[in-house]
C-alpha cells in the first residue's frame, strides 16, 4: 500500500488558523500587533524570494513585518548595528536575519550575527542561549523547521514517545535540533552523517526517519522499514535531465512539471520509498510550508514572553 502523504500546506495552515486568537489577545492587550524584522542582505534571488513569501504570510496572520535591506557592499560593522537597532526596537518582538550573507562577509558572518541578536527576539532559534535551553528542555524559541515536523507529526497522530527515531543530517539548523526534539518527547535517538557506517542498515531501525542531507533522491527503500514514517527535509534545486530522469519513472506526475519549468525542487527521498513507508512528507508541499508557520508562531511567542517579561 503506498505511504500516507503527510500534507504540510494544510499542516501549516491549521498552525496560522489557530494563532490567530493569539494574535488578536496580544494586539489588543499591547496596542500593537506582534512585529518581526526581515534583514536581506544583498539581492539574492532566492533569498528575495524567501523573504517575500515570509512577509506576505506574516501580514496575513496579522503580524507587521518590516523589511530592513542592506546592499551587497555593506559590512558585517554595518549589519551587527542594524541588528544592535532592531534589538532595542520597541515594536519588533523577533528579527530574522536572511542566510546566506555575502561571502564578503567573512566565513563566521553568520555566526557572528546570530550570535549578536537579542535571544528574546531570535525566532530563528539559532541563539547559542536558545539552543542550551532545547537541550535542557526547556525551550521557548526552537528553530522552525525541526519544530515545524513535530508539530506536523503530533497533528497527523503519529506516536513519537517509545519509537526509534534517526536523523541523517547534523547540521545546527535541523538534524541538531531535530535530535534533541524528539528526545526531548521520548524517542530514542540515533544521529547520522557523512561518516556512518552502514547507513541503510541504521537508518532501516527507524519508526521515524528524518532526511536532512541535501541530497536529491538519496534514500532509497533499503533505508526503510515498512510502514515507518519519513520526513524528507531536503530542497535541492535541479536541472539536470539525467538526474531527474534517474529518480522519477517514465508517466512519473514530476516529470511534467520539469518540462514545464525546466528544473524541479527535490527531497533527499527517493520516490519508490512511497511504496514501502507508512506516512511520508512530500517535496514541495511538506516540511516547506512548516517552516514559515513555525517563524510566525515563534514571533507570536517572542512577542507574549516579552510582554510578560515587562510585567
Ligand atoms: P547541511 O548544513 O549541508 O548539512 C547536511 C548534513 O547532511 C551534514 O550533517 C552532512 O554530514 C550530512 N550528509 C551529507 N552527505 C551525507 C551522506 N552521504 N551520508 C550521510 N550524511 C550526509 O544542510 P542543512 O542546512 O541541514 O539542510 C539539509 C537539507 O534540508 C538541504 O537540502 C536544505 O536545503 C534543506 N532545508 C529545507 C528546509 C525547509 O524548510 N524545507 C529548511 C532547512 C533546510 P557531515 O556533518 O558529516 O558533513
Amino acid at each position: 500500500m503506498p505511504a500516507r502523504l503527510l500534507d504540510g500546506v494544510a499542516v501549516g495552515q491549521a498552525i496560522r488558523a489557530s494563532m490567530r486568537p493569539e494574535v488578536e489577545a496580544f494586539t489588543r492587550e499591547a496596542g500593537r500587533p506582534p512585529g518581526i524584522a526581515l534583514v536581506l542582505v544583498g539581492n539574492d534571488g532566492g533569498s528575495e524570494l524567501y523573504v517575500g513569501s515570509k512577509m506576505k504570510s506574516a501580514g496575513e496572520s496579522g503580524i507587521r513585518a518590516d523589511l530592513e535591506r542592506l546592499p551587497a557592499t555593506a559590512s558585517i560593522d554595518d549589519l551587527l548595528r542594524l541588528v544592535d537597532r532592531l534589538n532595542r526596537s520597541d515594536v519588533h518582538d523577533g528579527i530574522l536575519v536572511q542566510s546566506p550573507l555575502p561571502k564578503e562577509m567573512g566565513a563566521d558572518a553568520e555566526r557572528r550575527v546570530f550570535d549578536a541578536i537579542d535571544p528574546a527576539k531570535d525566532v530563528d532559534g539559532f541563539h547559542p542561549t536558545n539552543v542550551g535551553r532545547l537541550v535542557q528542555g526547556r525551550a521557548s524559541l526552537v528553530a522552525c523547521t525541526p519544530s515545524g515536523i513535530i508539530e506536523m507529526l503530533d497533528r497527523s497522530n503519529i506516536e513519537i514517545a517509545g519509537t526509534r527515531a534517526v536523523v541523517i543530517g547534523r547540521s545546527d539548523i535541523v538534524g541538531k535540533p531535530m535530535a534533541l526534539l524528539l528526545l526531548n518527547r521520548h524517542a530514542t535517538v540515533t544521529v547520522c552523517h557523512s561518516r556512518t557506517k552502514d547507513l541503510p542498515a541504521v537508518a532501516r531501525e527507524a519508526d521515524i526517519l528524518v532526511a536532512a542531507l541535501g541530497r536529491p533522491g538519496f534514500v532509497t527503500k533499503d533505508f526503510v522499514k515498512p510502514g515507518a514514517t519519513v520526513i524528507d527535509v531536503g530542497t535541492t534545486p535541479v536541472s539536470d535531465r539525467a538526474v531527474i530522469e534517474r529518480l522519477f519513472a517514465p508517466g512519473h506526475r514530476r516529470l511534467a512539471a520539469f518540462e514545464k519549468r525546466g528544473s524541479l525542487v527535490l527531497g533527499d527521498v527517493h520516490p519508490e520509498v512511497e511504496e514501502v513507508a507508512g506516512a511520508l512528507t512530500p517535496v514541495p508541499g511538506g516540511v516547506g510550508p512548516l517552516t514559515i508557520a513555525m517563524l510566525l508562531k515563534n514571533t507570536v511567542r517572542a512577542a507574549q514572553d516579552r510582554l510578560r517579561a515587562r510585567g
